[in-house]
């Protein structure tokens, strides 16, 4: 299959349009039906813009050089075709470190990361420059500050052997699914909201509300698999870096993070209460999604949660929100209504057996 139609964004308008791509050969060209080619690029500038490119799903390309351009492949047999033609179109580009980031990468990753922030400190490093934190130092510090939040912030940390032990296998099959080095760990607290965060390191932990509001085992595993997504994709602490430069490289540099750690175990709750860009959520909910699948889970749990989310939403704004997931798609927030539209639904287990299901719920008793 040479084309397809594929969805196009030109970088310059916010909405995307069907148009027609066609394989040549070594170029990919883009029609409009009106306007004859719109573009034409070279395979090899064509990249993924996701850092974790699902197995089925859309493609989603960037090209090199035309910041803002995007394909969104949703036809698997021309996204087999595109990437057997083209195979970096299916990784994410090396990313560019600034020349001065490059030079100082051979002092050691944390001195450099923590040197650049110090004399530099621009938030638009914060990708760049967590990349250079090593993940030793980012779980050490994560264990910190899960451990100060929820000792300190006055919530009661659940624990029982049998929650406890279902929590560990459910991550460490999660984590075994994500191909992790490390296994997250999974702490439940005893707070009424139905949601979940997670600090640096892949330190999770779920809020009491969210097991007791699920109906079923698979919603609780499907928000654990997208807080995965955030702490496979370092958002926490990327969010951290952009706000907390200097002190969390000082931390870095030092070696040292008990201070820091303690710093922002104080603003507690503001760490789950911020909201990540659409950008992040987006990401998390498709590493969700892959984690879920390539582990034998069913989706269904994760794509109902964030239906009963919006449901609750609606009912709170008093609105009914059914004609806006085009719209919202492009929109600074994805609304959960457009989330929970884009969760397909694989089938599977549901994670936990009823056993494993029923010690959890009974964690906080
Ligand atoms: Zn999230």
């Amino acid at each position: 299959m040479r084309s397809a139609t594929v969805r196009y964004l030109d970088g310059k308008s916010a909405a995307a349009r069907a148009v027609t791509a066609e394989l040549e050969l070594s170029r990919l060209a883009v029609y409009d039906d009106g306007d004859g080619v719109l573009s034409r690029w070279p395979l090899d500038s064509l990249h993924s813009v996701d850092r974790w490119t699902v197995a089925r799903g859309p493609l989603r390309l960037g090209v090199r050089g035309e910041p803002g351009v995007r394909l969104i492949v949703e036809d698997h047999a021309f996204r087999q075709t595109l990437l057997s033609a083209a195979p970096n179109a299916g990784r994410p580009p090396k990313r560019p470190l600034p020349p001065a980031l490059k030079r100082l990468s051979i002092m050691g990753a944390a001195m450099a990361a923590a040197f650049t922030a110090l004399f530099v400190a621009a938030p638009w490093y914060a990708g760049p420059v967590t990349e250079l934190i090593p993940l030793s130092w980012e779980r050490q510090f994560g264990e910190q500050v899960s451990d100060l939040i929820n000792t300190n912030a006055g919530w009661g940390v659940c624990e029982s052997e049998a929650g406890n032990a279902a929590l560990d296998r459910l991550s460490n099959r999660l984590a075994a699914s994500a191909g992790l080095s490390y296994v997250p760990t999974v702490t439940v607290v005893s707070l009424p909201q139905n949601n979940a965060f997670v600090v640096p390191g892949g330190y999770i932990t779920l809020l009491s509300g969210l097991i007791e509001q699920s109906t079923s085992p698979d919603e609780v595993v499907g928000v654990v698999a997208h807080e995965f997504g955030h702490a496979i994709e370092r958002h926490s602490l990327k969010r951290l870096v952009r706000a907390n430069a200097r002190s969390v490289l000082l931390g870095a540099m030092l070696g040292g993070s008990t201070l820091i750690a303690r710093q922002i175990a104080e603003a507690g709750a503001s760490l789950w209460e911020l909201q990540y860009s659409r950008e992040a959520e987006e990401e998390a909910d498709r590493i969700a999604v892959d984690i879920l699948r390539r582990a034998g889970i069913t989706t269904a749990g994760l794509k109902r949660w964030f239906g009963r989310l919006a449901e609750e939403e609606g009912a709170e704004t008093g609105t009914d929100d059914q004609s806006t997931p085009a719209t919202n798609y492009f929109s600074t927030h994805p609304s959960t209504l457009a989330r929970f539209q884009d969760v397909p639904v694989y089938a599977g287990d549901q994670g936990l057996d009823d056993s494993e299901w029923q010690a959890i719920r009974t964690i906080c008793d």
